[in-house]
């Protein structure tokens, strides 16, 4: 018989929090996990991540294949030890990187995206290696970067 605490367990970590994302992929964090750091979004991150995983089911749809996420969620100290800005949009919840290798390149990815009417706030393709998207519920800049070591460009 299962044990009821662990079936709890599996049924919150498990969650969907929209049609094709769970908490769990979106709380995900290596270093959150090697430094026994707690990644558990605050009760307003996790409405915001809701938000933020509906809209990641429109990208999932338009690419058509299962998206990989490497970062969702940051609580600071996660953030912090990533070396990323106190500003970042992963600390509200707003921001995801992630891929699509079924889909093809993170260039291919992003161009796809940035093509299409879908409503982000930034959309950046950081190293050629993966895309970080941003979604705000008013007022999204559908704002295109590429970001590599010799700095930030706009894209159109
Ligand atoms: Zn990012």
């Amino acid at each position: 018989m299962l044990c009821s605490v662990d079936s709890v367990f599996w049924s919150v970590i498990m969650k969907n929090l929209s049609k094709y994302f769970s908490l769990r992929e979106l709380t995900f964090s290596k270093i959150a996990e090697d430094n026994d750091i707690d990644n558990t979004p605050t009760p307003d991150a996790l409405e915001t991540l809701k938000y933020t995983a509906s809209q990641l089911d429109k990208v999932r749809e338009l690419l058509g294949r299962p998206v990989n996420i490497s970062s969702g969620y940051r609580c600071l100290q996660v953030n912090r030890r990533l070396g990323s800005k106190d500003t970042s949009q992963h600390l509200k919840a707003e921001a995801v990187d992630f891929k699509c290798e079924l889909f093809g390149s993170p260039k291919k990815v992003f161009d796809k995206i940035r093509e299409s009417d879908i409503q982000f706030d930034q959309l950046i393709l950081e190293f050629n290696s993966w895309v970080h998207i941003s979604f705000v519920k008013e007022g999204g800049r559908r704002e295109s970067l590429i970001i590599d070591r010799f700095g930030a460009e706009r894209v159109k």
